[in-house]
C-alpha cells in the first residue's frame, strides 16, 4: 500500500473512532474540510506541516500516520520530508524523525500540544530554526531543544540539502 492510501485509511479510522464529522475534524486540526476530504479519499498527500496539524488536533504522535513496521515508508510530500526512524512507543513517548530539507526550503510548523519538547540535531548541511520569529543557525553536529508548543519554523538558506534528526517527546497524559 502506498503512503497516500495508508494516510487516507489512518485519517478515516481516527475520525471515525472519535465520531467526528469532517467539519469537526477541521475545527480540531485547523486543516480545511476540503483538504481533509481529499486526504481521506487518497487524492492528496499531505505536507509535513499539514500532517503535524492533523496529529496535534487528534492528539496522536506524528508517526501514527506511518507504518508500524520498520523500515517506515517514504516521506510525506511537500518540501520537507520526514521519515520515522523508530515507530512510536507508548512507554518511551517519543518520535525520532529523519528529516530532509531541500536547499532554499522553508517549513513552518503550527504549535504542537502543550508539553511537547522537540530536539533538533543537524547531521549534514546548515539548518536555521525560527522560534517565535527568532532565527538561529545550526551547523552539522549542533542541536537545539525547545518547547514545541510555540510557532516554529525550519529553513535552509544554503545551496545544499540539510539533513537532521528531530526527536519529539510527548508529555504524559
Ligand atoms: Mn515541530
Amino acid at each position: 500500500m502506498d503512503i497516500t492510501s495508508r494516510m487516507a485509511g489512518i485519517l478515516r479510522q481516527l475520525r471515525q473512532a472519535r465520531g467526528w464529522s469532517l467539519t469537526l475534524a477541521a475545527e480540531h486540526t485547523g486543516v480545511s474540510k476540503a483538504m481533509l476530504g481529499q486526504i481521506e479519499r487518497g487524492e492528496s498527500s499531505p505536507t509535513v506541516a499539514t500532517l503535524w496539524k492533523i496529529a496535534t488536533g487528534f492528539n496522536v504522535p506524528f508517526s501514527a500516520f506511518f507504518s508500524t513496521q520498520l523500515p517506515a515508508a517514504v516521506a510525506a510530500s511537500g518540501d520537507m520530508r520526514a521519515v520515522p526512524v523508530f515507530p512510536y512507543d507508548e512507554t518511551l513517548r517519543f518520535d525520532l524523525l529523519a528529516v530532509t530539507l531541500p536547499a532554499g526550503a522553508l517549513s513552518e510548523s503550527s504549535p504542537h500540544e502543550q508539553g511537547v519538547i522537540e530536539h533538533v540535531v543537524v547531521i549534514e548541511g546548515v539548518l536555521e530554526m525560527g522560534l517565535n520569529g527568532n532565527w538561529q543557525q545550526l551547523q552539522a553536529g549542533e542541536g537545539l531543544r525547545f518547547a514545541g508548543d510555540i510557532a516554529h519554523a525550519y529553513r535552509n538558506l544554503s545551496a545544499a540539502p540539510c539533513y537532521f534528526h528531530s526527536l519529539i517527546h510527548y508529555p504524559q497524559r
